[in-house]
């Protein structure tokens, strides 16, 4: 359903949906913030408190490692998104 790594596609290439009235907005990007930024504070106190490494480990490691989670999680959530609206607000979707 994307053309690109974020674009909806106009239609779906299997079924021929429109998609072209989806309205995900930024709704994908609030839910990745929160969840990964959760995830990834915890997990800097965690090594933090058990490695106690130099704080240039925190800045190479965890920009390492959100950078790439956060694009990997923008796919799904958004994908996700469509189908909720597509579930609950199908006539949005002129349907
Ligand atoms: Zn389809």
């Amino acid at each position: 359903m994307f053309r690109g790594l974020l674009d909806v596609r106009d239609q779906c290439e299997v079924c021929g949906l429109d998609l072209r009235a989806h309205d995900a907005g930024d709704g994908a990007a609030v839910g990745v913030i929160l969840l990964l930024g959760a995830i990834v504070v915890v997990l800097a106190f965690w090594v933090e408190f058990h490695f106690a490494p130099p704080f240039w480990v925190h800045a190479v490691l965890w920009p390492v490692v959100t950078l790439p989670s956060a694009v990997l999680l923008m796919r799904p959530a958004k994908a996700a998104l469509v189908a909720l609206q597509f579930r609950h607000r199908a006539t949005e979707m002129g349907l």
